[in-house]
C-alpha cells in the first residue's frame, strides 16, 4: 500500500502560495499573455478571454511581418452549430461561417453503430475522408451502374453531382468523416432526401409512379429523417444488388493511406485528384504530414483556394495577399483554414507532435508552386540581385520540390 502524507495547509501557507502564483501571473503578463513586444502595445486591462487567446498566440501578438487587413481565415467546427439525431450528429462550417470561403463548404458528421444518412443527392458533387470507424457506402448512376463498397479511416469517396447514395455506420462503433462539397454556399440543410421527395408528392403520383395501391404508402415519413438508426447491414457481399447494367465504370472509393506518399525532409504528402482518383473532377486533395519542428514549405496553388482541414496537433500559417498585406493564424485539430489562389503560405507545425492538414481545392488537379524551386530554377545572379543576398545563398537551394522542411 502506498503511504499519503497529507499535510493541511495552513492559512500561512495559503497566503505564502497565493503570493507566489500572483508574482508568477504579473511576471507571466509581462512576457507572454498581452500584446507587448519590445516598446510596441500595452497590457489589456479590459475583458478578456484566455483559452481563446492561448489558442491564437499570433493573433494576440502577431509577428511584426503582419500587416494590413486580410479577412478572417480561420473557423473551427468547434464553433459550429451541432445537428443532433437519432443515429448521429453533423455540423458544417460554410460560406455562412466563413464568408472568404466562397469554393468549398465542410460538413463534419457522425453516424453511430448502423446509423444511417439517408438516400440523398445534391446539386454539388460530394468528396469525402474517413476519419475514424468504418461506413457501408452506396450509389447508382443515371445509366442504372451501381456502387457499394465498404470504407474505413483513411479512405476516400466522391459521388458526383447529383447521383444518388447513402452512408451507414458499421461496426464497432460507427464512423465519422469529413465531407466537402464544391460551393460554399452549399448546406446539409439543402440535400434532396428520399424521405422528403415522397412526403411532398401527391400519393396517387407516387402509387402510379412505383406501381403500387395507394394503401402500400399509408405510413411513409412526413418529414426528412436526415440521419436515422436502422439494423446493420449483412456482409457487403450480401447486400450488394444485382444490376443488368453492371457496376458504375470509375470506382467512387479511394483507399488514400495505400498510395505510396511523396517523402519530404520534415514529413509527407499524399496526393488524390482525378489523374489517381479518376472520377473525383471536381475536387483534389493532398493529405499532409509535418514532424514537430518542420514546415510545409513557402509555396501557392496556381488553380484554386485552397480549403483546409486540420486533423491532428497544431500549427501556424501566415498568408501574404499582395500590397503589403500579411497575416497569421494559429490552427489546432477541427480547425478549418482558407488561402485565395496563388497567395503565398507556408504551414508551420508549432505542436510536438505531427500535423495532419487536408488541403482541398475545387479544381481537378493538385498544383502548387514552390518559393524555393523557382528561386533554385531561375538565373542565380538575376535572384541574388532582387534580394539583396549572396549568389552562393541561391546557388545551394534545392532544385527538386520539397514540400515539407
Ligand atoms: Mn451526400
Ligand atoms: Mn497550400
Amino acid at each position: 500500500m502506498p503511504k499519503f502524507d497529507f499535510q493541511i495547509p495552513t492559512r500561512r501557507s495559503l497566503l505564502a502560495g497565493a503570493a507566489v502564483l500572483g508574482a508568477a501571473t504579473a511576471a507571466s503578463a509581462q512576457t507572454n499573455n498581452n500584446p507587448i513586444e519590445g516598446k510596441k502595445g500595452g497590457t489589456i486591462l479590459g475583458p478578456r478571454n484566455p483559452s481563446r487567446e492561448a489558442e491564437n498566440p499570433d493573433i494576440l501578438r502577431p509577428p511584426p511581418t503582419d500587416n494590413g487587413s486580410i479577412p478572417n481565415l480561420k473557423f473551427s467546427f468547434a464553433d459550429s452549430h451541432m445537428k443532433m439525431r437519432e443515429g448521429g450528429w453533423s455540423r458544417e462550417v460554410t460560406q455562412r461561417e466563413l464568408p472568404i470561403a466562397t469554393t468549398i463548404a465542410g460538413v463534419n458528421m457522425r453516424l453511430n453503430k448502423g446509423g444511417v444518412r439517408e438516400l440523398h443527392w445534391h446539386i454539388p458533387a460530394e468528396w469525402s475522408f474517413m476519419l475514424a470507424g468504418h461506413a457501408r457506402i452506396t450509389a447508382v448512376d443515371n445509366d442504372g451502374h451501381n456502387f457499394i463498397a465498404d470504407v474505413g479511416p483513411g479512405d476516400l469517396w466522391y459521388f458526383p453531382k447529383g447521383i444518388p447514395h447513402s452512408i451507414q455506420g458499421l461496426s464497432d462503433d460507427g464512423c465519422e468523416f469529413l465531407l466537402a462539397f464544391p460551393d460554399g454556399k452549399f448546406s446539409e440543410d439543402a440535400t434532396f432526401a428520399i424521405t422528403d421527395t415522397f412526403a411532398h408528392m401527391p400519393k396517387d403520383v407516387l402509387a402510379k409512379n412505383l406501381g403500387v395501391d395507394v394503401k402500400a404508402l399509408d405510413n411513409i415519413p412526413q418529414q426528412q429523417k436526415f440521419i436515422f438508426p436502422a439494423p446493420l447491414p449483412p456482409a457487403l457481399q450480401a447486400d450488394t444488388v444485382g444490376s443488368a447494367q453492371g457496376k458504375v465504370p470509375l470506382n467512387m472509393a479511394f483507399r488514400l493511406m495505400e498510395q505510396e506518399p511523396t517523402q519530404a525532409p520534415g514529413g509527407r504528402v499524399r496526393i488524390a485528384d482525378a489523374r489517381n482518383f479518376v472520377i473525383s473532377t471536381d475536387i483534389s486533395a493532398a493529405l499532409v504530414d509535418i514532424e514537430p519542428g518542420h514546415m510545409r514549405e513557402i509555396h501557392w496553388h496556381p488553380l484554386a483556394d485552397e480549403w483546409q482541414y486540420y486533423i491532428a496537433g497544431k500549427g501556424r500559417m501566415t498568408v501574404f495577399a499582395s500590397g503589403a498585406a500579411a497575416r497569421t493564424f494559429d490552427f489546432q485539430a477541427g480547425d478549418v483554414g482558407y488561402v485565395q489562389q496563388s497567395m503565398p503560405h507556408y504551414v508551420e507545425n508549432t505542436g510536438i507532435e505531427s500535423l495532419r492538414m487536408l488541403e482541398l481545392f475545387r479544381s481537378p488537379r493538385f498544383e502548387d508552386v514552390s518559393l524555393t524551386q523557382w528561386m533554385a530554377l531561375t538565373p542565380h545572379e538575376l535572384v541574388a540581385a532582387h534580394l539583396d543576398i549572396n549568389k552562393e545563398l541561391v546557388d545551394a537551394l534545392p532544385k527538386d520540390k520539397r514540400p515539407v522542411v
